[in-house]
């Protein structure tokens, strides 16, 4: 089989979580773009009907559900509603994630007074552990579930989930709010967990570990702030941070019969950050 003719996901269908904004959208919009219908999900509902009217109006197959990843009953009826309006599930992408609260030092290397083990808000850590680590599991959970079921009720069967970790999930990053590593880091292990478990099932798990890319992720500082951007970006062996269209060769890659061999894998896209700094 040709390489290219692997990457085919035509007739297929995705679903996205965190959709509205950020790598989530060019998720969607790589579904979009290579012929398959797209559920977007998001907890924004004005972002999401704006970004999904975009689609529709270029000609894409798309539809929105606002979801909110914590809410596991509301996963499980977004991947409903998602079967019962394009007969199946093919892919999905957990996705929905955040990195609220500072990190123990600021950008410029000084000691961030509330960003300290002793003194940063539980009520963060409670929030992160709930969306990036309980929400991929609450939306991997229903999209193993009903990809199970496009299997035994005779359809195509198999799969194909990716979930968005973080290279925070495999280093640390200071400036990083510091429960977003072990969130990160649990939902790289979950992956694995459930590669394994799925793995019967034709049903692939994988997942994206990103490092920095411009996106409105802790207030969208990278947008706002040239300067702040600009020290950023002297701090990335390649040089800068990433745009979300860099993304998308990836996502089509995971979610297509192109990575049929993988599953279980970490797929790190970071600019060389994991490296060190640059020399
Ligand atoms: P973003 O803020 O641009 O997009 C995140 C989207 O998730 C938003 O539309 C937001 O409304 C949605 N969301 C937030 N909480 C939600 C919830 N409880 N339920 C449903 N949707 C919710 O940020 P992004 O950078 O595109 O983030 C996407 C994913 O990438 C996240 O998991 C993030 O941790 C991860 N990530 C981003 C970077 C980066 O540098 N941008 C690096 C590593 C990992």
């Amino acid at each position: 089989m040709k390489a290219l003719d692997q990457f085919a996901i035509a007739g297929r269908s995705a679903l996205v979580t965190g959709a509205a904004s950020g790598i989530g959208l060019a998720y969607a919009e790589t579904m979009a773009e290579a012929g398959a219908s797209v559920t977007l999900t998001d907890i924004d509902a004005t972002g999401l009907e704006r970004e999904a009217a975009r689609l529709a109006g270029e000609g894409y197959a798309v539809r929105t559900a606002v979801l909110d990843v914590t809410d596991r009953a509301g996963c499980d009826a977004a991947v409903a509603g998602h079967v019962a309006a394009y007969g199946g599930l093919d892919i999905c992408f957990a996705n929905a994630g955040l990195g609220e609260g500072p990190g123990f030092v600021a950008p410029d290397g000084s000691r961030v007074e509330d960003g300290q083990v002793d003194t940063y808000d539980p009520a963060l850590w409670d929030r992160s552990i709930a969306i990036n680590l309980t929400g991929s599991y609450n939306t991997m959970r229903a999209a193993a579930r009903a990809m199970k079921a496009g299997g035994a009720s005779g359809g195509r069967g198999g799969g194909s989930i990716i979930a968005t970790a973080s290279n925070a999930g495999l280093i640390l990053e200071p400036i990083v709010p510091m429960p977003y590593h072990p969130a990160k880091a649990g939902v790289l292990h979950l992956v694995r967990a459930l590669a394994l478990e799925l793995a019967r099932f034709r049903i692939r798990v994988n997942a994206i570990a990103p490092g920095p890319f411009v996106t409105n992720i802790g207030g969208g500082w990278a947008k706002q702030d040239p300067a702040v951007k600009q020290a950023f970006d002297a701090t990335i062996p390649l040089g800068a941070m990433a745009e979300t269209y860099q993304m998308k060769p990836l996502a089509l890659y995971l979610a297509s019969d192109a990575s049929s061999f993988m599953t279980g894998s970490t797929l790190l896209i970071d600019g060389g950050v994991a490296l060190g700094p640059p020399r």
